[in-house]
């Protein structure tokens, strides 16, 4: 499952520092995106040229050729806890059960977005964890046919106690975000969480015979970006993947601008200490660079959505607790998925495909006045 290193042709002997390949192999990142950019001008053109030839797709295409077949599936926005980077303090406005979706209409969206090719389904939130009967939901998706993974994204809170559960549902891997090793700066962090229970469900999840999960670190100046090198040293000895994930604007409160640690300062840090080895890019690390310290048992990986923008390979489809169909997280666009829920699944299958269809280009995030309506991660499932 870890990624295969390729550095030692290139690098082995010296030819190209380590230090200077992690940064190159951001740069050619960042070249295919610019491509991507401009093929999409092309295409555009070829589009306006020749209509009638272009021929309907039968599975999740958007108009910029991207293939959708990854699902983040949000089962509440409701949450245990309080991360200041995702909520206000007060948390969000609760949604009225009406509004929620129903686990059999969730099941019915998962299964129409499977039959039209959706291979990887991440249940999130809000903390999933706290919609009760979410296990025998989640055992309910694993089964779906054709469906080669279902993943979870948890804050670990439940996980001491429901880990063993989640195993035998069919949950394949976790992602627990745990954005300190600190008690009292995670305390602060997530307005009230409790490290060690967090670590307790970690290691309650390895014993039930998950693979180590995925830990995910939001880096915010001046607060958790002094333990980026013990996050590292982490995985010298324990086998977890370390995901630095760069603060992305929600609520426009929250001062995100001057907290958000960027890429290529993390690594940065990282090589302050660290030789990093890049890994090769694999389906399972989705948008993460990954690196590991050589003769490291875990990995490291940054997630940069706006300084490595990894718009040009997004296979995600986002459905929220309420229904609505996102093709991006920074974009107002949606379809409401209730009234086709209530026609039937052709109709169903439709609306998923118009989602899907009419996913933007890119978030924009860096220009200078990004369009979208302010909301919390949790609203949305991050
Ligand atoms: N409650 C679960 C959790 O915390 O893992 C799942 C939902 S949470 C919204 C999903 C992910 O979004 C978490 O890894 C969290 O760190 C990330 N996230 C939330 N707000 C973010 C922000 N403003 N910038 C970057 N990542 C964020
Ligand atoms: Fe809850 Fe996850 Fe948001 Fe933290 S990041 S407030 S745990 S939904």
């Amino acid at each position: 499952m870890r990624s295969e290193r390729i550095l030692s042709s290139q690098t082995g002997q010296g030819r190209i520092p380590r230090e200077l390949f992690a940064r190159l192999a951001f740069r050619v990142a960042r070249a295919a995106e610019a491509q991507f950019w401009l093929q999409d001008c092309s295409s555009r053109i070829k589009r306006k040229r020749f209509p009638g030839r272009l021929a309907k797709p039968m599975g999740l295409t958007d108009k910029f050729g991207r293939t959708i077949d990854y699902l983040r599936l949000s089962v509440t926005d409701l949450c245990n806890l309080r991360c200041c980077y995702c909520m206000p303090a007060e948390g969000v406005p609760k949604l009225s059960h009406d509004d929620i979706l129903s686990f059999e209409e969730l099941h019915r969206v998962a299964v129409q977005a499977v039959s039209l090719g959706v291979e990887k389904i991440r249940v999130t939130g809000g903390e999933p964890l706290v919609r009760k009967g979410v296990v025998p939901f989640l055992a309910w998706l694993a089964a779906i046919p054709g469906l080669r993974e279902l993943v979870l994204t948890t804050n670990g809170m439940l996980l001491p106690r429901l880990a063993p559960e989640l195993r035998r549902a069919g949950v394949a891997r976790l992602n627990v975000s745990l954005d300190s090793l600190r008690a009292d700066t995670f305390a602060a962090i997530t307005r009230g969480g409790n490290l060690s229970v967090v670590w307790k469900g970690i290691r309650a999840a390895v014993d039930a015979g998950f693979p180590p999960p995925k830990i995910n670190v939001v880096v915010m100046d001046g607060v958790n970006d002094n333990e980026i090198l013990d996050f590292a040293g982490l995985t010298l000895h324990q086998p977890y993947a370390i995901r630095f994930i760069e603060y992305m604007p929600t609520l426009m409160n929250t001062g995100w601008d001057v907290r958000s640690v960027k890429a290529p300062e993390i690594l940065r840090i990282l090589e302050s200490r660290y030789s990093l080895q890049p890994l090769q890019h694999t389906h399972s690390a989705g948008p993460a660079a990954e690196f590991i310290i050589p003769g490291a048992a875990g990995t490291l990986g940054v997630i940069a959505p706006l300084s490595m923008p990894f718009c040009s390979s997004c296979n995600r489809l986002r459905v929220t607790a309420s229904g609505m169909a996102r093709g991006c997280l920074f974009s107002n666009d949606g379809i409401d998925l209730k009234p086709f829920l209530a026609r039937g699944d052709q109709d169903l299958r439709e609306a998923l495909r118009l989602a899907a269809e009419n996913k933007p280009r890119g978030h924009r995030l860096m220009d200078k006045e990004p369009q979208f309506t302010p909301f919390a991660m949790a609203q949305i499932g991050g």
